[in-house]
């Protein structure tokens, strides 16, 4: 269902704010790894306004490496995205990692968010796939192509066409970077399927400094839209806080990537 050869326009998930994502409209999808404070959210979420943009994610429920990191604040999180994103007109886009969770995100959330780990759990995906809000999927961590089309065909065949696919890097055995950014990923899932693709260029580099080159890659092979975290604080965030950007630092990569886009 998701393929081109079935559907040949592209997809394109539309929003009541004006947000956008697909067709070629670069969109963008910034703010902090995880919820922390009312503060934390306020500030980012004013950021994005400032600049018009309309959307702002960030983790309520966190998938982390050791049970014993910063789990997120859970629905309180998603409490305060929403509070946020009603006052500055962003769309929130949030993960969610419990089949039984989608239901209380619901009023919460606008853009459910399925992380690289849970790319195959597909009792969570036939959930997502039973909503009717946008669904954006990651590729897993040592995902084929293949594979990361079917995930999204579990949700497409449920019913919900509404799906952003994110391609945020794959596990290789190179260690200069977080994970290996598969940059062909992106014109391969265009050419294969009819949904919009997405670049995570902060999980995939897990380097502030390569994000922007990274970045404008990701427009120049066709992605609808970039991803990246954002923090008013990084050296205290409560998770990746060596590669969220502070303000100071998105503001010159917003610039950049804006005067990039705008070549095309
Ligand atoms: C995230 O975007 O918050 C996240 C945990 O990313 P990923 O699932 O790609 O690791
Ligand atoms: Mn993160």
């Amino acid at each position: 269902l998701v393929s081109r050869k079935l559907k040949q326009e592209d997809t394109i998930v539309q929003f009541d704010n004006g947000g956008i994502i697909g067709a070629g409209t670069t969109s963008f999808v910034f703010g902090p790894c995880s919820v922390e404070s009312k503060e934390q959210v306020e500030a980012v979420a004013k950021n994005l306004h400032e600049k018009d943009e309309k959307f702002i994610r960030g983790g309520a429920f966190k998938p982390r490496t050791s049970p014993y990191d910063f789990q997120g604040l859970g629905e309180e999180g998603l409490k305060i995205l929403h509070e946020a994103g009603k006052r500055y007109n962003l769309n929130v886009v949030s993960e969610i990692v419990n089949p039984a969770h989608f239901e209380l995100a619901d009023q919460y959330v606008d853009v459910f968010q399925i992380g690289a780990r849970n790319m195959q759990n597909f009792e969570l995906l036939k959930e997502a796939g039973r909503t009717n809000k946008p669904v954006l999927l990651k590729r897993g961590l040592s995902a084929t192509i293949e594979e990361f089309i079917f995930a999204a065909e579990y949700i497409y065949a449920q019913g919900n066409s509404k799906i952003i696919l994110c391609e945020r890097g794959i596990r290789t055995y190179e260690k200069a970077t977080r994970n290996t950014l598969d940059i062909s990923a992106v014109p391969i899932l265009k050419q294969g399927t009819h949904l919009p693709v997405m670049v995570d260029v902060t999980h995939s580099t897990g380097r502030k400094d390569i994000m922007l080159p990274v970045a404008r890659a990701a427009l120049a092979v066709g992605a609808d839209g970039v991803m990246a975290e954002v923090h008013p604080n990084p050296s205290v965030a409560l998770s990746d806080a060596g590669q969220q950007m502070d303000f100071e630092e998105f503001e010159s990569f917003y610039k950049a990537l804006n005067e990039f886009k705008s070549k095309f």
